[in-house]
């Protein structure tokens, strides 16, 4: 479910029209409806009502601050990955004691961050940084609440590079040896173990992957109690999974139920890490097409987007669904076939392949839908092209929530080294 729909022809984000602000705004730009992120996010945290539970919207899918800012005021924690997000996150108003820290690589900097502003757990990755916490606090004078995150091998059946949850991958600590790991932190000064983590993998379209990692979980908690090890909080990570093309994710409800059945009546609090299920289908992003090239054997549509832009078809070879603005040709949504490529001097420069889609001029503008999470983050300026803008829309009204990157603060950061001037 989401806000963008076609009013005569015309594609329309709530009440306003998506043409009218690519001519203030220009393209390529993303653009979020504020109705659809407030339904999702409502959504997903009703849908858990019966037990006790903390969403954390995970950052790292969209740190726009409008979008942040907006998930604090409906009552959301936050899952951060690096201190840029921590920084981001308590510039939006989030309350440390809402703030989990995950990641495989968190630096002495970071990690100092987040424990003097009191942060409500890390989610630790390995031993080794397990000890460095432990240090860490111990300078600080203080003590990190910690969970350790485990792997507990199971198949997503997601794409390899969003699967997390996988023995060969690196996140997490193997299950088999986690109590162990439990064991050596109880037997730290400065750590306070508080709970147990897991996210095994993102774009996940069944529910049974969430069920046996939970069992897993739960089977260690029993066990760790024995070793007069109280775990207070599950954090099941995020992971659940959209339509961005024909895929058929769980309904939220279906998700939370679960969940809850399989967590029973464990005295616990739980935590959710949801982004991509939040936002994604909230944003799109557009563009303008430059030039129609056909060829010996694909055509191409060349627009003003391109990988840097919007990296996922080219690193996962995801799908984003390809739409007219303005649909000038009714009856004709699959005149032609042609892969949408950006200016990129790559060949893995393309947003769409293959693609069957009505017959775009140039000039004419195009929506890549379902562009919401991991679009703008995972954006960069590869071929110095600028940070493309991003609107927010909320009803009848639009608002740049983050301006179009300019050529001055491209190179601001850069400098000639002394020794070449002469
Ligand atoms: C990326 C990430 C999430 C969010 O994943 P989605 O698939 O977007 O829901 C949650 N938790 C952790 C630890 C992550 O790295």
């Amino acid at each position: 479910m989401h806000h963008f729909e076609y009013r005569n022809d015309t594609l329309f984000c709530e009440a306003v029209s998506v043409a009218a602000i690519a001519e203030t705004v220009g393209t390529p730009f993303y653009l979020y409806s504020q109705a659809t992120l407030e339904r999702h996010f409502t959504q997903f945290d009703r849908a858990f009502d019966g037990i006790d539970h903390l969403v954390c919207y995970s950052a790292k899918a969209n740190t726009n601050q409008a979008i942040l800012t907006l998930f604090n005021r409906m009552g959301s924690g936050l899952d951060i990955v690096s201190g840029g997000e921590l920084y981001r996150g308590l510039r939006a108003g989030f309350a440390p004691e809402k703030i989990v820290y995950s990641g495989v690589g968190k630096r002495i900097d970071e990690i100092d961050a987040a424990l003097a502003r009191g942060i409500l757990m890390f989610n630790i990755e390995s031993q080794q940084e397990l000890e460095l916490i432990n240090a860490r606090a111990g300078q600080l004078n203080t003590t990190a609440p910690v969970a350790i995150r485990v792997n507990p091998d199971v198949d997503p059946k997601t794409h390899p590079y969003i699967s997390t949850g996988l023995k060969q991958n690196k996140f997490g600590i193997d299950i088999r040896t986690a109590r162990d790991a439990y064991r050596a932190a109880q037997a730290l000064d400065h750590v306070d173990v508080v709970g147990i983590d897991c996210h095994i993998g993102s774009q996940i379209t069944d529910t049974q992957p969430f069920a046996d990692a939970l069992q897993s979980l739960k089977a260690l908690v029993t066990a760790l109690k024995d070793d007069g090890i109280v775990i207070k909080y599950i954090d099941m990570g995020g992971g659940l999974g959209i339509t961005y093309q024909d895929e058929a994710p769980p309904a939220l409800n279906t998700y939370a139920a679960t969940i809850s059945a399989t967590l029973k009546k464990m005295p616990v609090k739980l935590i959710l890490e949801p982004g991509r299920v939040i936002v994604g289908n909230a944003g799109v992003l557009v563009t303008r097409v430059l030039f129609i090239k056909p060829g010996p054997v694909k055509n191409f549509v060349i627009v003003d987007a391109g990988m840097n832009d919007l990296m996922r078809p080219t690193l996962y070879h995801a799908y984003h669904h390809v739409q007219p603005i303005i649909r000038k040709t009714a009856g004709k949504d699959e005149a032609f076939v042609a892969d949408v490529v950006g200016p990129i001097c790559e060949s893995g420069d393309f947003l769409a392949q293959d693609r069957k889609m009505p017959p775009f001029e140039p000039g004419d503008l195009m929506a890549l839908m379902s562009a919401g999470a991991y679009g703008f983050t995972m954006a960069s300026n590869y071929c110095s092209r600028l940070k493309p803008a991003e609107v927010m829309v909320h009803g009848e009204r639009f608002e740049v929530v983050s301006r179009r990157q300019d050529y001055e603060t491209l190179v601001q950061n850069e400098r000639v080294p002394a020794w070449m001037d002469a």
